[in-house]
């Protein structure tokens, strides 16, 4: 699978240049600022390190707005920046490309940080979700090499957690603080700002969920396996944990007498990912579709929105669809 993706970054060589001449909306980061270079593998992450470092660190996202983390290739300038980086935040099993751009660069342990290491990672379907088709990953694209995305069972959608994203701040403050120690006092700072407001928003999710009509929360990817252990809810994924899988028509028929039986009337769709599944549960039950964020990144219609406002809404819509008072 190495030679492989070698020859996919040869053969899309070309046009990256191209892009990167034409300079895309952020991350022509790499000239800009004297400070830190930090790069974040996705938006959650690249957010922890903006709200600890303020202006003063020039944080490069690796995954562009409007794409879907999960299948993230990195053009050979991205590698790069990955290699040359003072600290990249990342998180092992979740996009292979990166881990292979760590893995060949050589980075030094001052050099990166793996969420994987600071937070504990719970099995995929540990919340309810064990039935996940994952033997039909890859299938239905056959470009990709399944074996990259091997997440060992594990579910990396950690952030969903506010505990979590705190556990990331502490860890972020730490690390950039070495990086940088004559900022280590305003990192810290920043820190505990930060994290005062990820407590207040897992205090509205523990009050805001604690009485609801059901528990169950049909998504359309298993993104939400943390969320739920954290909050005391039943994922109902139509999809495993990549985005791009399509259940079996036994997983649908399973899912719709679920959704009949317990009373469900809204069935969760994503920004990045199809809803047409989850559009067709819906039309057989009667139910309707809302949005739930996964928060893997950031769109055109959600570019002012932030992890926190992201949160928000998504509590606000699980009360709604759950029943909540
Ligand atoms: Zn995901």
């Amino acid at each position: 699978m190495k030679n492989k993706s070698s020859a996919l970054l040869g053969a899309t060589l070309s046009g990256v240049l191209l892009l990167a001449a034409c300079g895309s909306s952020d991350p022509g980061s790499s000239d800009a600022g004297s400070g830190p270079r930090v790069v974040a593998s996705f938006y959650p992450f690249a957010y922890v390190v903006e709200q600890v470092a303020g202006t003063s660190v020039d944080v490069e996202n690796l995954t562009t707005p409007g794409t879907e983390p999960h299948d993230l290739e990195l053009k050979p300038r991205q590698v790069a920046d990955v290699q040359d980086a003072d600290l990249v935040v990342y998180e092992t099993g979740f996009q292979a490309a990166v881990d292979q751009a760590v893995d060949q660069g050589d980075l030094s342990d001052d050099q990166r940080l793996d969420v994987a290491d600071v937070v504990t990672l719970l099995q995929a379907g540990e919340d309810g979700a064990e039935e996940e088709g994952h033997d039909h990953e890859g299938e239905d694209h056959a470009h990709e090499d399944e074996e990259g995305h091997d997440h060992g069972g594990t579910d990396p959608h950690v952030w969903l957690d506010p505990a979590n994203m705190a556990r990331i701040t502490d860890a972020v403050v730490e690390r950039l603080g070495d990086v940088d120690p004559d900022q280590a006092d305003t990192f810290e700072q920043n820190g505990e700002a930060f994290k005062a407001e990820l407590t207040t928003l897992d205090t509205s999710f523990r009050e805001g969920l604690a009485t609801c009509e059901t528990r169950d929360v049909v998504t359309s990817h298993a993104a939400f396996g943390y969320l739920a252990e954290a909050y005391d809810l039943v994922q109902v994924p139509i999809a495993g944990i990549e985005p791009g899988n399509e259940p079996t028509a036994a997983q649908l028929a399973d899912i719709t007498r679920l959704v009949r039986e317990d009373g469900i009337t809204t069935i969760f769709t994503e920004e990045l990912a199809s809803p047409a599944v989850a559009e067709t549960v819906a039309r057989e039950t009667g139910a309707t579709t809302a949005t739930l964020s996964p928060i893997e990144g950031l769109t055109d219609d959600t570019a002012d929105q932030t992890y926190l406002t992201l949160m928000q809404q998504n509590l606000a819509a699980l009360q709604k669809a759950n029943r909540c008072s």
